[in-house]
């Protein structure tokens, strides 16, 4: 059936990773067998996550093993089936490893349908960072009208979302991000109330406090580290606060110095739930139906960066911790 590009694992990272952690080889694509399909590789997710997998730390999710290709979610187009319910043309989604063609089983894809979204939103807002903004906001920080949401990583693929939704279900939204572009989007596109850049703002406590006057009672925390612990100093009685992501400390060598959440908490009766979208399977259909109707009625806007070509699938995965991406971070292949 001829031959892939392939991208491998080829060394575990220490710290920040590089291109030097991965190679590029050729493999052999195997004969179709029954309930296989061959895929094209259309759009590759590339995702914070990953970084976890790189290592061998005991984690919600397998490492990747060394020399062996990376998976990550992607759109891929039906090219040959002996599956009987795929056919040629099909768009699916799945778990897939990092190739320009490969032979899987049909049972593990997910038809999507290309007339209702673009193929890549299926990686973004109506899949696993869209899911995780809507799961995470409503399941977790419980919002009530005119409260005070603070998002960090608030320009990402889930970040962008978690501010919208804020502002559809009538929060004031603050969005915290590392460039002073990044902020004016945040309010210009995204119909945020503040935004605070957290790279040329040498008080987080103070700038934070102005832009929250009455106090933070929910906080979606998808960065952690010294941004999320000038946040505890503003939280109100009974607040809330999502762990979701803390991608200021994944590329870390020493354990990661906080402050003490402790006392905070306890003062203020307030809550803090780490979780993973899996958790919330049995509610995800719900969850993309929702998601669905608000990018219909142009309440969400869908915002992604698009880098072009299979080569640069690894550098696309390092620029996600160099700020690099505004919404979701993909390559079209
Ligand atoms: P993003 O699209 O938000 O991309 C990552 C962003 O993180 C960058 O654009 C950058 O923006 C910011 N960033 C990078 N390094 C730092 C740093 N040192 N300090 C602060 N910000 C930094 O990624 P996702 O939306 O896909 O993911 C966001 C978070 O949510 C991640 O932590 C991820 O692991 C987590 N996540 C968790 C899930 C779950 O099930 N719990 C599911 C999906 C994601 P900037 O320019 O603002 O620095």
């Amino acid at each position: 059936m001829g031959t892939t590009k392939t991208i491998n694992l080829k060394k575990r990272p220490t710290g920040t990773p590089s291109l030097s952690d991965f190679d590029f080889t050729t493999s052999d694509i195997p004969e179709l067998q029954q309930g296989e399909v061959l895929l094209r590789t259309k759009y590759v997710s590339v995702d914070p996550y990953l970084r976890g997998r790189m290592s061998d730390a005991p984690s919600y999710t397998p490492p990747f093993k060394l020399h062996e290709p990376m998976v990550s979610a992607c759109i891929a187009e039906v090219i040959a089936s002996k599956h009987d319910q795929l056919q040629k043309g099909d768009h699916t989604f799945g778990m897939l490893q990092w190739k320009e063609s490969q032979v899987v089983k049909g049972a593990l894809l997910r038809t999507i349908d290309p007339d209702k979204a673009p193929l890549s939103a299926y990686l973004g807002i109506l899949g696993m960072t869209g899911l995780t903004a809507y799961m995470g906001l409503t399941e977790i920080g419980k919002p009530k009208k005119g409260e005070t949401l603070v998002v960090s990583g608030a320009a990402g693929a889930v970040g962008s979302v978690v501010g919208q939704i804020g502002k559809i279900l009538g929060l004031k939204v603050v969005g915290i991000a590392g460039t002073d572009e990044k902020v004016t989007m945040l309010k210009s596109e995204f119909g945020f109330d503040e935004g605070i850049n957290y790279k040329t703002t040498e008080n987080m406590v103070k700038a934070i406090s102005k832009a929250c006057p009455d106090g933070v009672d929910i906080y979606f925390d998808n960065v952690g580290g010294e941004i999320s612990d000038a946040v505890l100093h503003h939280i109100n009685k009974f607040s809330r606060t999502i762990n979701c992501g803390a991608i200021s400390v994944y590329n870390s060598t020493e354990t990661p110095q906080s402050t003490s959440v402790r006392p905070f908490l306890i003062k203020k009766s307030s809550s803090m739930q780490g979780f993973i979208i899996s958790d919330f399977e049995s509610k995800h259909a719900q969850g993309i139906e929702q998601l669905s109707r608000w990018l219909m009625d142009k309440k969400l806007r869908h915002t992604e960066t698009i880098v072009d070509g299979f080569e640069n699938i690894p550098q696309a995965f390092l620029d996600l911790f160099k700020g690099k991406n505004k919404g979701k971070m993909i390559v079209k292949i």
